[in-house]
């Protein structure tokens, strides 16, 4: 059944005078990594955004493009949009997208990059380098700034004649404008510099001349910081003076955005609560007449509609949430919100990847951004599979097997599906994990996957089946270390700890301080209620002042986190960072996380002996004696394949063919194992078959 009665603010078109949005859900402007490159990078973002819009999204705007080539994050000849050749290029996306849907509209957004370019030729205001960047920009000359300003104006007129609806001019982040916003990194002295007048003048001269070439029938939206997250940002009041500005100027949209990318305030991980800074929006929005767009985890059509509801915006821009589910809208309006396969904010492989340099694409979702490359065509053979397994890798297989047409039996030892997923939503801002096992629950439902619960199946059993294939995905073990005293009764091992199936006692020590030691370390350390269910909490423990709205919104706000009751060591041999393996957009505040609730990490730790005394170490040659009460073996993990090596084994005896054995996720490599991994691997193998 179609009906809107399911989110009614949702699903209203909001009339922007010269044309109508169909709904009030945009998918936000992410980067991809594939707008830098050639036509074939093209044809795959138009692939990518094609999806998008068929899945029903009111408006698209695409990752950011350079107005010059200094602008662009790469250089000459990279993401910009200067020439017809490069016109020719985007009109691949637009033409996509029209043709899915001709009312959905796709903007362009427009980024100067500024001192956050990964080239040499870099500029900005002032010559004040980023902590972010390893290269000083150069302080732009007044001629510089003019003709900055008339790329600004070509560029949209070029992406007008691409054929995109309008152009979004992000004025935040820490990219060029904004950085002309600020005292600390606009020193200049002349028209563009001092009084607050002339440091917002560069943005407000861009709108004013974008409306002024485009005319009044071109989408220009503009990208405001509302709060950047340091100390030296903005006030309320320049915010409003800059939005009320911009708006004269000929904005049709303001778009709010919350950070810098130098902020040190997570606003986008899974463990900022959702819909976190919508209030923020909600309050610029009282002195405007024009629609204003809020964002920032966002997941779900409930959450969206109230925050519709509450007032704080008239349209939710979502951009991860559709990588995660290029459906989401289709699937909110048709009251199947249930099958939305949630953005579960990781970053893993989206942020993470672009950071990287890597081409985005999503943890849940491997096929986004791979449109072109990779597809889940019915099929035309259906063949009788089994799985064994129902983690990450067996469920993503499982289902999208089933989806394309294959008969799918699952066999679980367990009591539940999920395998380590169950317990990373048992961790403190991790809650959201839970959202993807909902979904894959659905999914089997919804595709007729055979689930065997408490079902441990032997590779003699299996081979009685008469399958067409067999598909082992049983995961991994914990390794043991072989320290000696690690059989003692106070060593339990990360499964015991999380699921809280052995006691944890007041004093801790946590072998390994990978992914799941960091996590360990977060759910001991971790007092009341989890700041990613309670916004209150969630700004208490990173300073930011909702209420007040200091400048940048945190500043001279001191964090307050509830310390541990207990004392917490988290150990590595190796001499590197703590944290350094865990994801760049996340682990830092992950471990900032663990440093205020004084956790403390030591490097270069060998490992003695365990005992009745607690954990002997020895640190560059010093011996130390850690009396903790529990040690936490937290030291990575070994394939678990031992039915797989039985069926081989049994097969090869009775000389048949194994081509039809497949091993995959951490039973087939346990290194470095992730659920991003597995679910790439269970949904590649269950397109091929
Ligand atoms: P991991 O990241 O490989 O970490 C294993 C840790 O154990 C390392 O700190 C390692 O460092 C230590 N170790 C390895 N062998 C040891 C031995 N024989 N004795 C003592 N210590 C040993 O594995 P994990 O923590 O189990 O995580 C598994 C996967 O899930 C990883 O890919 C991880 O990235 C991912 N994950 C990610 C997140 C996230 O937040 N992004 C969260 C959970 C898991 P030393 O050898 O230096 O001691
Ligand atoms: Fe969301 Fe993670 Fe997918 Fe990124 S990788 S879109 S954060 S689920």
């Amino acid at each position: 059944m179609t009906t809107t009665a399911n989110y009614p603010l949702l699903f209203q078109p909001l009339d922007l005078g010269f044309c109508t949005l169909k709904n009030r859900i945009i998918m936000g402007s992410m980067h991809t990594g594939l707008e830098h490159g050639g036509r074939e990078n093209f044809q795959r973002l138009a692939a990518y955004f094609s999806e998008r819009a068929l899945g029903g999204v009111g408006m698209i705007i695409t990752g950011g493009i350079g107005p010059n080539a200094i602008g662009s994050m790469f250089g000459a000849d990279n993401d910009k949009l200067t020439t017809m050749e490069e016109v020719e290029k985007h009109r691949l996306i637009t033409d996509a997208v029209k043709d899915a849907d001709p009312d959905c509209k796709i903007c362009m957004q427009i980024l100067h990059s500024g001192r956050y370019a990964f080239h040499k030729d870099l500029i900005a205001p002032s010559a004040v380098k980023s902590r972010i960047n390893i290269f000083t920009p150069k302080e732009m000359s007044g001629d510089e700034v003019e003709q900055t300003i008339d790329d600004y104006v070509r560029c949209a007129e070029l992406a007008k004649e691409a054929g995109y609806s309008g152009v979004e001019i992000i004025g935040s982040g820490g990219y060029l404008i904004s950085t002309f916003l600020l005292q600390a990194t606009n020193q200049r002295t002349d028209k563009w510099g001092g009084s607050y007048q002339n440091r917002m003048r560069f943005p407000v001269e861009i709108m004013r001349r974008i409306r002024e070439r485009l005319g009044n029938d071109f989408i220009l939206v503009f990208r405001i910081s509302t709060m950047e997250m340091l100390e030296e940002g903005s006030s309320w009041e320049e915010v409003v003076t800059l939005a009320l500005a911009i708006e004269k100027a000929g904005a049709t949209i303001i778009s709010t955005h919350f950070t810098w990318h130098e902020g040190r305030v997570p606003t986008i991980a899974t463990r900022v609560p959702r819909a976190a800074f919508t209030q923020v929006s909600g309050r610029l929005r009282k002195h405007l007449s024009i629609p204003v767009v809020t964002s920032n985890r966002i997941n779900m059509p409930d959450v969206a509609e109230q925050v519709l509801e509450a007032g704080d915006a008239d349209i939710i821009s979502m951009a991860r949430p559709m990588l995660a589910d290029p459906e989401f809208v289709n699937k909110s309006r048709g009251g199947r919100s249930d099958e939305i396969n949630t953005c579960i904010a990781c970053n893993q492989a989206c942020l993470d990847h672009v950071f990287k340099l890597k081409t985005a694409s999503c943890l849940v979702n491997p096929r986004a951004c791979h449109e072109t490359q990779w597809e889940y065509k019915p099929t035309s053979k259906a063949k009788s599979i089994a799985v064994v397994g129902a983690g990450p890798a067996g469920l993503a297989f499982a289902t999208t097997a089933a989806q394309r047409g294959h008969d799918v039996t699952l066999f679980e030892a367990g009591n539940e599906i999920g395998g380590h997923f169950n317990m990373a939503k048992r961790i403190p801002g991790k809650e959201e994990f839970a959202e993807t096992l909902r979904y894959y629950s659905r999914q089997i439902e919804l595709t007729g996957v055979k689930l065997k619960l408490n079902n441990k199946i032997s590779a003699a059993a299996l081979l009685k089946g008469q399958w067409d294939e067999i598909v082992v995905a049983t995961g991994i073990a914990p390794r043991v270390p072989g320290i000696p005293g690690i059989d003692h009764a106070n060593v339990i091992s990360y499964e015991e700890a999380i699921l809280a199936t052995k006691p944890v006692g007041r004093r801790v020590a946590i072998i390994g301080a990978g992914g799941i030691g960091f996590d360990v370390a977060e759910l001991l350390s971790h007092k009341g209620i989890s700041s990613s269910l309670d916004v209150n909490v969630f700004a208490r423990e990173w300073g930011i002042d909702f209420s007040n709205h200091p400048r940048g919104g945190i500043a001279n706000v001191t964090p307050q986190v509830e310390k541990s009751d207990r004392e917490i060591f988290l150990l590595q041999r190796k001499n590197t960072k703590p944290g350094k393996s865990l994801g760049p957009t996340t682990g830092w505040a992950h471990k900032l996380s663990l440093i205020q609730k004084e956790v403390k990490m030591l490097t270069g730790v060998q490992y003695e002996e365990i005992s009745d005394e607690g954990l002997k170490v020895s640190i560059d040659g010093t011996k130390r004696l850690l009396a903790v009460d529990t040690i936490v073996v937290c030291a990575g993990q070994e394939s678990s394949r031992g039915i797989y090596d039985d069926l081989l084994n049994e097969v090869e005896s009775l000389m048949h063919d194994k081509s039809n054995i497949h091993l995959i996720g951490g039973a087939e490599k346990a290194v470095e194992i992730d659920a991003k991994r597995a679910i790439e691997q269970g949904c590649r193998l269950a397109a091929e078959l």
